[in-house]
């Protein structure tokens, strides 16, 4: 069984620690906290009183923190993880932070002759502490394969992103697809609400169309993701329904400032001759048009 580091024992590090030791595996941890030590040591983990010292003689040394400012800290810092590394150590960063904050520790790491993976974590608390996280990687073939079994111990998929930063750029964007939906679905709500329409309603509705089920499994397969033009639905028609939309919450006083922006987008892809597209490739094309990525 591997000796293996742990720091960071919050929400995420308390909830996917404890699977590491029930597969067997010498766990030392260490947190700030010292209660959050306290409760890993309870449950079979070796406390320490650094994050040198839980990494000094581990093979793989895992991270999950709040923001990257604190993992750069926490792994170059007085008492840090790459003064307690040796050999052909492992540091694998779980927080999610910049791509860019990713690259520039694993290359301080690479100059000190160590290794690093990135593996975000997607889910929620409640996903760790089931063991049901997943994970997007990135790093250097050898480095993951040497690391999977212990994911496969907090987590039930395991995706290989590319390079050291992928994973974060990947969570990143999954984070921001989210959250953004999240307001535009409370927006909708709301507006559905001061309209006089009952919650219960537009659960059902919205749940079996693309704005409850996802756009990237139900919309786009067949037309954006394989920039397929033919309208299942037309691009100028979305953006008039944005725009009946913002009417109706601009007389219901109700602030729709997501679909604000996206009507100007929408009106930004007609003016370029899209409107006739379906509405998915059309924006889709629209986005990477204004971003310089070649179709
Ligand atoms: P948290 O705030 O609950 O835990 C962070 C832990 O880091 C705390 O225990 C804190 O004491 C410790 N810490 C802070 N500074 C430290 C230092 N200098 N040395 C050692 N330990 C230190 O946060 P969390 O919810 O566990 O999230 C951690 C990361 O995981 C974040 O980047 C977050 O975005 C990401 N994440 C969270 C969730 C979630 O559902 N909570 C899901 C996926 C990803």
């Amino acid at each position: 069984m591997a000796k293996i580091g742990f720091v960071g024992l919050g929400q995420m590090g308390s909830a996917m620690c404890p699977h590491l030791i029930k597969n067997g595996h010498h766990v030392t941890v260490y947190d700030v906290s010292q209660e959050a030590v306290a409760a890993l040591e309870k449950q079979g983990a070796k406390g320490a009183k650094s994050a040198k010292e839980a990494a000094q003689g581990c093979e793989v040394i895992f991270a999950i923190l709040p923001i990257g400012s604190i993992v750069e800290k926490v792994v170059f810092g007085p008492d840090g993880i790459a003064d307690g590394m040796s050999g052909n150590a492992i540091f694998v960063d779980m927080s999610t932070i910049l791509p860019d904050e990713t690259r520039q520790i694993g290359k301080r790491l690479v100059d000190r002759g160590f290794s690093m993976v990135d593996a975000p974590v997607g889910r929620t608390s409640a996903h760790a502490v089931n063991g049901k996280s997943t994970f997007m990687v990135g790093g250097k073939k050898q480095d993951i394969d040497r690391v999977v079994p212990f994911l496969e111990c907090m987590g039930e998929a395991i995706t290989y992103c590319g390079e050291l930063g992928s994973g974060s750029v990947v969570k990143l964007v999954n984070n921001y697809i989210s959250a953004v939906s999240n307001l535009v679905t409370a927006e909708g709500l709301a507006l559905g609400l001061k309209s006089g329409v009952s919650q219960d309603v537009m659960v059902e509705v919205i749940s079996k169309t693309p704005a409850g089920l996802g756009h990237i499994t139900t919309a786009w397969p067949e037309k954006a993701l394989c920039d397929n033009p033919l309208p299942a639905f037309m691009l100028d028609l979305a953006r008039k329904d944005i725009g009946l939309a913002l009417t109706a919450g601009a007389s219901s006083k109700v602030p729709l400032s997501t679909g604000s922006v996206a009507r100007e987008v929408y009106n930004i892809a007609s003016a370029a001759g899209r409107g006739e597209e379906d509405w998915t490739t059309g924006i889709y094309r629209t986005l990477k048009n204004l971003s310089k990525i070649s179709e």
